[in-house]
């Protein structure tokens, strides 16, 4: 049995990094970045007006009402390019260029044109720089604004666009090969019939790898018979990345996972982790290069194992710079029990107390099998080996789960 951390130390070490593709930026929300990003100009371009109003020297104005001459129009995207001279405003846009000479901009609103749109009255003095951007405040040309490894959120997308990326390099999505196993299982689409169960495993699988940028391929449900396993497990892998199983790494009789794998010659990193739930955990990697999960079977096993596990092996995959789950801190709303020899990763609602605390609510769950409670749940409370129980108010560390 190895503690947790040794095991994520093995998987990152046995992880390699996919080659990275180019997709057009519609489709690169969500992808890891595999270029680093640089300004291409700078931002903005030129001093840009923050308001619509007249762009005006602010000494011009000092003693107000000052009147001034309005010598021109600027508008965004078609500016006025001459030099603002004493005693004159130039009517301004929000987003158009600021005109030489001129130092501020006043905004519409405590102004008022006379005499035919000819003359301008500005009713407040302003200081120097007064809405106005300078430009390259954002930014300037040749910086670096995203960096390889990097998951590219909605605002970055607006970031790539700004500096002409209309195609980026990203991290190919790693291929996830799903196998449920059990001869119990029944497809999500019948109707379980005496000692079966509808498989679950197969769609929250995919779901968390989903999450975690990978696309994925669902096997058809093996039962529980070596030779089914290593037949569909070794096809699988001729295209997949990662093959991921639940079930059958137990030590009952009719437990054949690990026995398949072995016998197809895969190289086993480990196969027993001192983690609660999901001590039976496999890692290994099949003779091709493609690296397997053998998960447990029951379902919340398989969500805390495959979040912890897998999702890092993933996102290493794919360069992120991020790999673990978020850590939080919370106060502890219910008691919880820990583990002599293992570390525990107990599932926990959140919510806050009336002092805006975060609050962690263990699930009641039977054992490891309640999934159904499990739907609630948005994070791990991590109990460390030795603590065997905490109390309501306790503070305790949290893996926040994907959703
Ligand atoms: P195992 O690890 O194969 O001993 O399975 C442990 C428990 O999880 C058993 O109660 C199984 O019936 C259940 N189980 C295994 N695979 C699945 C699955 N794909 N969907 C739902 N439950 C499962
Ligand atoms: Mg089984």
């Amino acid at each position: 049995m190895i503690p947790v951390n040794e095991a994520l130390q093995i998987i990152s070490a046995e992880t390699s990094p996919l080659n990275p593709e180019s997709v057009a930026l519609t489709e690169a929300l969500g992808r890891v970045l595999a270029e680093e990003i640089r300004a291409d100009s700078d931002l903005p371009p030129f001093d840009r007006s923050q308001m619509d109003g007249y762009a005006i020297r602010a000494e011009d104005v000092a003693t107000t009402p000052a009147r001034l001459r309005i010598a021109g129009e600027s508008a965004a995207g078609r500016g006025w390019h001459h030099q603002l001279e004493a005693g004159a405003a130039v009517r301004i846009m929000t987003g158009a260029p600021v005109p030489a000479g001129a130092d501020s901009v006043q905004q519409v609103e405590l102004t008022r044109e006379l005499e035919n749109r000819s003359i301008v009255e500005i009713l407040e003095s302003v200081s120097p720089g007064r809405s106005i951007v300078k430009r390259g405040s954002e930014i300037n040309s040749g910086e670096i604004v995203l960096r390889a490894g990097e998951r590219i959120n909605s605002a970055m997308v607006a970031v790539l666009a700004s500096f002409g990326y209309a195609n980026v390099n990203v991290a190919t999505r790693p291929r996830v090969a799903i196998l449920a196993t059990g001869t119990e299982l029944v497809p999500v689409d019948q109707k379980p019939g005496q000692d079966q169960i509808r498989d679950s495993n197969n769609y929250s699988i995919d779901a968390y790898a989903k999450l975690a940028g990978a696309e994925t391929e669902l096997l058809p449900l093996a039962g529980d018979d070596i030779e089914g396993l290593k037949r569909t497990i070794a096809s699988a892998a001729e295209r997949a990345d990662l093959v991921v199983t639940s079930g059958g790494v137990s030590m009952g009789i009719y437990d054949f996972t690990k026995a398949a794998l072995k016998q197809l010659g895969a190289e086993i990193f480990f196969e027993r982790v001192a983690l609660r739930p999901g001590k039976p955990t496999v890692f290994g990697r099949l003779p091709g290069g493609t690296l397997v999960f053998g998960l447990p079977g029951n379902p919340v096993s398989v969500s805390v194992t495959f979040n912890l596990f897998a999702r890092p092996c993933l996102l290493q995959m794919q360069g992120a710079t991020q790999t673990q789950l978020t850590e939080l801190s919370a106060l502890l709303a219910g008691p919880i029990k820990g583990s002599s020899d293992r570390e525990s990763y107990l599932p926990a609602e959140l919510t806050t107390n009336d002092q805006g605390q975060l609050l962690a609510k263990p699930l009641k769950w039977g054992g490891s099998s309640d999934f159904v409670a499990f739907a609630r749940t948005a994070a791990l409370i991590i109990v460390p080996t030795g603590v065997t129980s905490l109390a309501p108010g306790d503070t305790v560390r949290l893996l926040e789960l994907p959703d």
